[in-house]
């Protein structure tokens, strides 16, 4: 198998579904006692979140890129970079590296396409849901046309994540207004919505929903596995 890399820690509530999924798909592919070659750099979220909350995307590149060439003189063969947020500065940590960083929007983006995905609703951090780095790509390179909900209902959305998500709590109060944000955007016409956020399966896990939802954690960790597996 060839070793993949993580960054994680942001938040290390997913980072460990991550660990969970990756192993467990090794052990469903080949059996016995193999479990995933992983190598983890996981980060303070406070710090990263803090750069995030003051726009300093300079900075958190910069951070990111470091950890990214610590995990490639570890011997990580390729890169997971376990949030869909942080992606938005992958152009940084991707020149900083001569391995490739398996992005978290192309394994949302081709999982749409297989299903034959027009329209799909993207919750996710107010940066991944307003701003062009994850939308446009969905756009550009798979045909999607990407919905978004209304301005209160995002800045709702966002706020769950860092207050309550990324701290461990998976409360009935968020669950229910998760659920009728999906309600309306799927009245508005969606097909199908995107789980941007690596926690927010966290918090609908085997909840009845209104349309299809795609887990972004779950699809980046089968890109995950199918490079691991590749050579296998
Ligand atoms: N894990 C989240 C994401 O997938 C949010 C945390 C962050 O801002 O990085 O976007």
């Amino acid at each position: 198998m060839r070793q993949l890399g993580i960054l994680g820690g942001m938040s290390w509530e997913s980072t460990a579904s991550y660990y969970r999924l990756l192993n467990q798909g090794v052990r469903e592919h080949l059996g016995g006692l193999h479990s995933a070659p992983l190598l983890l750099q996981s980060l303070d979220f406070a710090e990263v979140a803090e750069l995030q909350r003051c726009g300093d995307w300079h900075a958190a590149g910069e951070l990111l890129a470091r950890a990214a060439q610590g995990l490639q003189q570890a011997g990580a063969t390729a890169l997971l970079l376990a949030t869909n947020t942080m992606h938005k500065v992958a152009p940084a940590l991707e020149s900083a590296v001569d391995i490739p960083l398996l992005h978290i929007a192309d394994a949302v983006g081709q999982s749409l396409q297989r299903q034959g995905v027009k329209r799909a609703a993207l919750l996710g951090t107010r940066f991944t849901m307003q701003e062009d780095f994850y939308r446009q790509r969905l756009v550009e390179r798979f045909a999607i046309e990407v919905m978004i909900p209304g301005a209160e209902q995002m800045a709702e959305i966002d706020r769950v994540i860092f207050a309550e998500l990324c701290q461990g709590q998976f409360l009935s109060p968020a669950r229910e207004f998760y659920l009728d944000c999906l309600r309306a955007l799927q009245q508005q016409g969606a097909e199908v919505a995107i789980l941007g956020c690596t926690e927010i399966g966290l918090l609908l896990d085997g909840l009845d929903a209104p349309l299809p939802l795609l887990d972004s954690t779950e699809r980046h960790v089968a890109m995950g596995l199918e490079w691991m597996l590749g050579g296998v």
